[in-house]
């Protein structure tokens, strides 16, 4: 976990979006700066045009966020680098792509890129361009339920310990009742909801 988080009390889980908030100081080139993460409800309550300032060395104002597979670890985040599990959870994702021979769990921005990216030397053919935008697009759209999966993940996870209802729940109370949960469990239940058929989401 980031140093600056560690033991602070200020750092919450959100009960409505499942989130994380908190301040912390980010130190750049012998600067200090002051920010507040915030979860996603103002950010649903602002209109466009509304966004806040990117911060200073992030390609995204999200500093810390959780595993999105089992919602149990805190990760370092805001960077297009960003690796969205837990060190457990990338393994058992890379594990099962390797076994497939495709993304069926992206792990990362910048790893959908990479995997999809387009081969431009020599031109590619019309029906290489039409492959690679139909794998692009079902690669957003399992990002898109990946990130679902995050929030309804953290949601379970309040329920299992007792705090379906909290409002908001110390992420150090969080980080401990969870500590108990089958997390390679959680993985699991990832996967199923990553392979279910679109109308059964709805
Ligand atoms: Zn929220
Ligand atoms: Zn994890």
């Amino acid at each position: 976990m980031a140093h600056w988080l560690a033991g602070s009390r200020d750092w919450q889980v959100c009960g409505t979006c499942c989130q994380l908030r908190g301040p912390f100081v980010w130190r750049l080139k012998g600067m200090a700066y002051d920010h507040v993460q915030e979860c996603d409800c103002p950010r649903q309550r602002r209109t466009d045009g509304e966004r806040p300032e990117t911060w200073r060395g992030f390609d995204y104002n999200t500093v810390a966020e959780l595993c999105q597979a089992c919602g149990c670890r805190v990760l370092d985040s805001g960077s297009r680098f960003s690796i969205w599990f837990c060190r457990e959870c990338r393994q058992r994702a890379t594990d099962l792509n390797a076994e497939l021979g495709r993304t069926l769990v992206p792990i990362g921005r910048h790893s959908i890129l990479h995997g999809v990216a387009s081969r431009t030397t020599p031109k590619p053919t019309e029906a290489e361009i039409g492959a690679f935008v139909n794998r692009f697009g079902a690669l957003v759209e399992r990002m898109r339920r990946l990130r679902d999966w995050g929030h309804v993940v953290v949601r379970r996870n309040l329920s299992t310990v007792g705090y379906a209802d909290a409002t908001e729940i110390a992420l150090t109370d969080y980080l401990a009742a969870v500590s108990g949960i089958d997390r390679a469990g959680r993985s699991e239940e990832m996967v199923m909801w990553m392979t279910l058929d679109r109308h059964d989401l709805e």
